[in-house]
């Protein structure tokens, strides 16, 4: 069993209002290659991140499942993260978030995303959901614009975010956002 604990923040905790013994399920889902591990691998490094454990079951270097503190404006949040690369495989009625990923660069990628979007829709689920292109650094091999992302997340009223794994680009925003929606729809303070 590895157990990577980033800093012991052990003496803060208590000024903290810390949501003791609630751990919110986050679905990372998308499908292979548009970078799922790798923004979870960022989470972890995020200076919003207290503690983390990862997942001892995996491979080295392989882990896709993350349980991470993060702490905003002092408010101390448990988030268990896990990719998963499709609906059947997120166990959805446990889920208290959804991060749909696609490549900017890649189209099929963001029809995928929006194909995991409307199955999601079908099953009226009322938990929040982030659409997120990743590899906003590639520049010249994007084929999926900004505009087709927020149109998409507006049409199912979820929220829409770039980021960019390799250069750590918007990956704090996307983690501080899923918390506070998650803090939102639990009636704790989010500011
Ligand atoms: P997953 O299958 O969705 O978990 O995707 P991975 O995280 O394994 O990433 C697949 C490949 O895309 C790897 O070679 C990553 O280095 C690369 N990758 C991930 N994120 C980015 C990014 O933001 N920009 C670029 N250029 N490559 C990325």
């Amino acid at each position: 069993h590895r157990t990577d604990r980033k800093s012991s923040k052990d003496s803060g905790v208590g000024s903290s209002d810390m949501d003791y013994g609630r751990v919110y399920r986050v679905a990372i889902l998308g499908t292979g290659g548009v970078g799922k591990s790798s923004l979870l691998k960022q989470f972890v490094t995020s200076d919003f991140v207290d503690t983390y454990d990862s997942d001892p079951f995996t491979d080295e270097g392989e882990e896709d499942e993350m349980t991470v503190c993060v702490s905003v404006n002092k408010h101390e949040t448990e988030l268990y993260f896990f990719c998963a690369e499709n609906v059947q495989e997120a166990s959805i009625p446990d889920v208290d978030a959804f991060i749909i990923v696609y490549a900017v660069a890649d189209r099929s990628s963001f029809a995928e995303a929006e194909d995991l979007l409307l199955q999601l829709h079908k099953k009226k689920l009322t938990q929040p959901v982030v659409i997120v292109g990743n590899k906003s650094d590639l520049v010249r091999a994007r084929t999926v614009s900004t505009h087709e992302g927020k149109l998409v997340a507006t049409v199912y009223g979820a929220k829409h975010i770039e980021t960019s794994a390799v250069l750590k680009h918007q990956v704090d925003e996307l983690l501080v956002g899923v918390t506070t929606q998650l803090r939102m729809r639990s009636g704790l303070d989010a500011d």
